[in-house]
């Protein structure tokens, strides 16, 4: 048997449930990886990402110099492998994006440049990298994938309660009586949180309500099971809200304290009743009934979901809706109640948090507000850009308008994520320059200029902020293969070089010793944070912020006694059909999603064992659909929409309706985001990945 000669603690680098691992080393490579028992968030617990899924961090695939493009300036700028990039030195490589970023801002502006900073980052990576396009660059072009998982939830949120965190801390699911799970395959996006609710149903007696058009495993363990149309989920909660109030299910007293807009809430909800719903819906009137009641009548209840709710052209509906059942039961502000919003990646809670949006600085102070602006501006030495920046579609709608010129990518993929590839692709041919900062070649870099290489998560310092709002620490574990250089020195390093061509200077600057001395400066501007530091963090296993003074304990669960935005608000909303639905040419309805053994654009898991386990891309198919086709299990076929065309081997399943197939977003070679449309949500601008039309033919 093996022996370690060390053994580091530190966070998982895949989903938002933030497992704490303990990383075995020998000979400078990671050979095993275990969970702590007895310690949060996940007690011992890991699932097969985590325990199996990290040895890509020794990929040989790794980039470790940087590199550039040959031809570098020839356009249309076409998609290249590595045999297109020659090596270069870090002086060279920065100096290079360092004068083409200026030169793009001296003729264009700041506003001329978009960026995608990461959900994989650190904290503190996120941290610099909008520091230095907010105070270098001088734009609010700052995005990340968040926009494309839970804008429409953090939009919601921000309206009923002024603030879009989960509620709860994932050790309180355990307590539950009644908990709704909706669009969320838990089992596989977020493993070690399913293996709590099953034991808060197994174990304690707890009802479980599935709210899922697909035949989940989590139903399994449902007392109800809501099997909606996809894109109908509006009308489910509408119509289990009409039954909360016609059987005087609510809370009044937590209403009449907590609660704004019941009144008209209640007259526009009187025609939701749920025989219309069942009408749009599928889903039987009596079910939505004993659901209501089930969730309304339960002492502690919490709602939990996935991006099944919030990616969808009524996202913020979505979110909207569940809200309003939480604030007519008086579920919210105690523990184990409250509406938790499952976060994918690692750290999109914090990448979010750190200010990598658009409109907002670290804490979700507002760019727009001319006091937040004023502490920042005070701070960093600079004048801000006061208007808001453009999320991540609209800086493709820019950049195909001429208006963004140059992109800086940091540990995102885009041309996997966004929707309808083929036109993003067309988008980023036009483009002056593009900067890519990754640990991987991947789709999105084979469109750069210059690529630098970064270290993954076991060969830096710096925290993750789980899904539950827990900020904890990664550790340097291993060495970073060649010259690769962690996130944070290179935007240090770019930043400096950036800010001497254009021949300005922030006072704070950008020369840190440590990721802690960065976690300092954010903490210091940013009050949910000024309670929290590194050497805290370590001494407790992780602080959940809220956490303002440095005696103060963090915050497990929100709202305990009153919401941001003082009171909640109830939001009178109509059910809308999906934008594309099927007609006789696309007859069939995609969904995408996740499955176990991968995750997100497939970078991490692609180059893993889990490969092995899961090697091709899938579709499931209902075997009513296929057997006129003559569809096989295991068949090659090809899946088509209006704007794209993938092949894909076939899971013949009744998992999904019949007229319903399902796309897991993994593989670069069928991505099922070339057969998606950018139709988006109008407040979160969130696309709808959940709802398209398709046709599918054998091979
Ligand atoms: Fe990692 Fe998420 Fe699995 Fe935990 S549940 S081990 S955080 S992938």
């Amino acid at each position: 048997m093996i022996k370690s000669e060390k053994i580091i603690r530190s966070t998982c680098p895949y989903c938002g449930v933030g497992c704490q691992v303990d990383l075995q080393i020998k000979d400078e490579k990671i050979f095993r990886v275990d969970a702590p028992f007895g310690v949060a968030p996940n007690f011992g617990r890991l699932c097969t990402k985590g325990r199996f899924g990290v040895d890509y961090v020794h990929h040989p695939s790794r980039l470790t110099k940087p590199l550039i493009r040959k031809e570098i300036g020839t356009k249309p700028r076409k998609a290249i492998g590595m045999e297109g990039f020659r090596e270069a030195t870090w002086d060279e490589a920065l100096d290079l994006a360092a004068e083409k970023f200026v030169g793009i801002v001296r003729k264009k502006g700041g506003d001329a440049i978009g960026s995608f900073c990461s959900a994989k980052a650190t904290n503190e990576d996120n941290y610099l990298f909008q520091k230095f396009v907010r105070g270098v660059i001088g734009t609010n072009n700052i995005d990340h994938c968040a926009r494309l998982c839970h804008a429409a939830s953090v939009a919601g949120l921000q309206i009923s309660l002024g603030t879009s965190a989960m509620s709860n801390s994932i050790a309180e699911m355990k307590d539950l009586d009644v908990f709704i799970v909706a669009g969320s395959n838990t089992s596989e996006t977020h493993p070690v949180i399913s293996t709590f609710m099953r034991e808060a149903v197994v174990k304690n007696g707890a009802k479980l309500i599935v709210v899922d058009p697909r035949q989940i495993e989590m139903t399994q363990f449902a007392t109800r099971w809501l099997r909606q149309k996809p894109g109908t989920d509006v009308a489910v909660f509408q119509a289990m809200a009409q039954v909360i109030i016609q059987e005087n299910l609510y809370d009044s007293d937590f209403i009449q304290k907590r609660v704004d807009g019941f009144d008209d809430y209640a007259a526009s909800i009187q025609e939701s009743t749920p025989e219309w719903a069942e009408q749009i819906s599928g889903v039987p009137a009596a079910e939505i009934r004993e659901s209501a009641r089930l969730y309304a009548n339960a002492e502690k209840a919490a709602i939990y979901w996935g991006m099944g709710i919030s990616q969808s052209v009524h996202g913020t509906d979505n979110a909207l809706s569940l809200a309003n059942l939480a604030l007519l039961s008086g579920n919210l502000g105690k523990t184990g109640t409250g509406l938790n919003p499952l976060r994918g990646q690692n750290n999109v809670q914090g990448c979010s948090d750190a200010g990598g949006l658009p409109n907002v600085f670290p804490g979700y102070q507002s760019v727009t507000d001319p006091e937040s602006r004023a502490k920042f501006e005070g701070d960093w030495g600079v004048v801000l850009n006061p208007e808001a920046g453009l999320t991540t579609m609209e800086m493709v709608d820019a950049a195909e308008k001429g208006v963004i010129r140059g992109y800086y990518v940091m540990g995102e993929n885009p041309m996997m994520s966004e929707p309808d590839l083929r036109h993003a692709r067309h988008v980023m041919e036009e483009l002056d320059f593009v900067l890519v900062q990754d640990i991987f070649m991947n789709e999105t870099a084979e469109y750069a200029d210059i690529i630098l290489p970064a270290t993954s998560f076991a060969e830096k310092e710096g925290t993750f902020t789980n899904s539950d709002r827990r900020v904890q620490l990664i550790r340097e574990a291993v060495p970073a293969p060649g010259i690769a250089r962690n996130d944070s020195d290179i935007i240090a390093d770019l930043a400096q070089r950036v800010e001497e061509k254009l021949g300005k200077k922030t006072t704070a600057g950008f020369e840190f010793d440590s990721a802690s001395s960065i976690w300092d400066e954010m903490a210091r501007l940013t009050p949910p944070f000024q309670g929290i530091t590194h050497a805290r963090i370590e001494q407790e296993d992780g602080v959940h912020w809220p956490c303002p003074t440095p005696d103060h304990p963090g915050t497990p669960y929100l709202f305990a006694d009153t919401f941001p935005s003082g009171k909640g608000q109830l939001t009178p909303l109509n059910y809308r059909p999906s934008q594309e639905l099927p007609d006789e040419e696309y007859p069939l309805l995609l969904s995408t999603g996740r499955v176990l053994y991968h995750w997100h654009g497939g970078t991490m898991t692609r180059r893993s064992k889990l490969d092995d386990i899961y090697p091709d891309p899938t579709v499931e198919v209902h075997p009513k659909d296929a057997k006129p086709l003559n569809i096989h299990a295991g068949d090659w076929i090809k899946v088509r929409s209006r704007r794209g065309e993938i092949k894909v081997k076939a899971l013949v399943t009744k998992r999904s309706r019949p007229g319903m197939v399902f796309i897991p977003i993994h593989f670069a070679e069928a991505a099922a985001n070339e057969l998606t449309l950018d139709a988006r949500d109008p407040q979160a601008k969130i696309p709808d990945y959940k709802v398209a039309a398709v046709v599918i033919e054998a091979m």
